[in-house]
């Protein structure tokens, strides 16, 4: 009976732990009255936790603002170098990389361009490689490193990090997280955990934590890259589904005669509002023009760019409002290039959500990201907090102490 107490309290503290943690790392520097406002805990149990995590070298207190009853009331900020995420973002034609600290601050980012055609799993893995020593290099000395996370534009087996199947990079059942975690080994000497996400799933966590839809429980982050992917957030959890590959909206068939797919189907939503798709339409070459190129030819007033825009908002809306009536989200983000197409095609995209069933389509609004081009790289950040949280102790006794070589 006194071991299972012993047992339960430990829990309750570990519990209470990871929600002060949480807080700070999503609410930035926090006064410890309202740590004890959150919690519901008494000042001293706050206290007890807070110099636990300033033990970790996790949080540092300072001097905060003069509370109303005039005493100066004591913050507790999280310290960005204590536990990082080195994180990255795999696109078809860029690889980005980042050094994100506890908190959510970028702490050093990179990124690099290159050919779609022979960019297979082992060029990414040692393009990460690289840039992750360039990262590495650019941050104070003695960064304790915690875990990589990787967003890819597919469907990836989330227990092993396996990428089975992403049309765009051509890449198939690629043992990504494998791969990444012995090269990180080999060229480090050790290396964290590594975690492989969707991009669009792990952007839609990225925008739910601390972007556009921060505060909302229903939520779809639409990936606008080479093609559309989709990441669903439902009451306040990203969706699961039988093997973790749901989601995949840019695979909604909108027109079994339209245009054969990289997915092998036809007339994939993917194929009306992707960027080739939209580039096509505007009359320019797919790989060295980009949706903001359409965008400005519209606006020195090309017809055939202005027709194409029109095109993909009116597709845009048509696919929103099917999932307006199937998810009853609040929020919408539209990522990357489907931002930028935002301000121009409102008008008929509106038009054509305003055709979803009425009650859901009050409920919703559409929006362009709150972390830029950012969402999916914060996201993979995300993805490795996920275990500091938790458990910090563990996380760190884990972590490897970062020196540039
Ligand atoms: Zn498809």
């Amino acid at each position: 009976m006194e071991a299972l107490s012993a047992a339960t309290q430990d829990e309750v503290r570990r519990h209470n732990l990871a929600r002060i943690l949480r807080r700070l790392h999503v609410g930035g520097p926090t006064s410890r009255s309202d740590l004890v406002a959150f919690t519901g805990l008494n000042r001293s149990t706050v206290g007890v936790l807070v110099a636990e995590l300033a033990d970790a070298g996790l949080v540092v207190e300072q001097a905060g603002a003069t509370g109303s009853v005039g005493r100066p009331s004591l913050v507790v900020a999280p310290v960005p170098e204590s536990a990082v995420a080195i994180a990255f973002d795999v696109r078809v034609e860029r690889l980005v990389g980042a050094v994100v600290g506890f908190g959510g601050q970028v702490l050093a980012r990179q990124e690099q361009v290159h050919r779609r055609s022979g960019f297979k799993p082992s060029t990414g893995v040692k393009q990460m490689v690289s840039m992750a020593h360039a990262l590495v290099a650019a941050v104070p000395t003695g960064v304790r490193w915690i875990g990589t996370g990787v967003g890819v534009p597919g469907i990836v087996d989330l227990s092993d990090g396996l990428v089975r199947l992403a049309p765009n990079l051509g890449w198939v059942d690629a043992p990504l997280g494998e791969m990444v975690t012995e090269a990180l080994e080999i060229d480090f000497g050790s290396s964290p955990a590594t975690v492989i996400g969707n991009d669009a799933d792990l952007g839609a966590v990225a925008e739910h934590v601390r972007g556009a839809a921060a505060g909302s429980r229903n939520v779809i982050y639409l990936s606008g890259e080479v093609g559309v992917g989709g990441g669903i957030v439902l009451d306040g959890r990203l969706m699961s589904s039988a093997g973790g590959y749901g989601g995949e909206v840019g695979h909604m068939v909108m027109n079994p005669l339209g245009e054969v797919c990289r997915c092998g189907s036809r007339g994939c939503w993917e194929t009306m509002i992707g960027r080739d798709a939209i580039v096509r339409g505007a009359g320019l070459v797919a790989e060295s023009a980009e949706v903001i190129d359409v965008v400005r030819a519209a606006d020195l007033g090309d017809t055939q760019a202005k027709q194409s825009l029109a095109d993909a908002g009116d597709w845009l809306g048509t696919g929103i409002g099917n999932l307006v009536n199937i998810f009853n989200p609040e929020v919408i983000v539209l990522g990357g290039h489907l931002g930028d197409l935002l301000p121009q095609v409102s008008g008929v995209l509106f038009d054509r959500v305003g055709n979803s069933i009425r009650p859901s389509r009050e409920q919703v609004t559409v929006v362009a990201p709150g972390l830029g081009r950012d969402s999916t790289l914060i996201g993979a950040a995300e993805g490795v907090f996920a275990s500091l949280l938790p458990d910090p102790l563990g996380a760190l006794a884990r972590s490897i102490t970062l020196v540039p070589r």
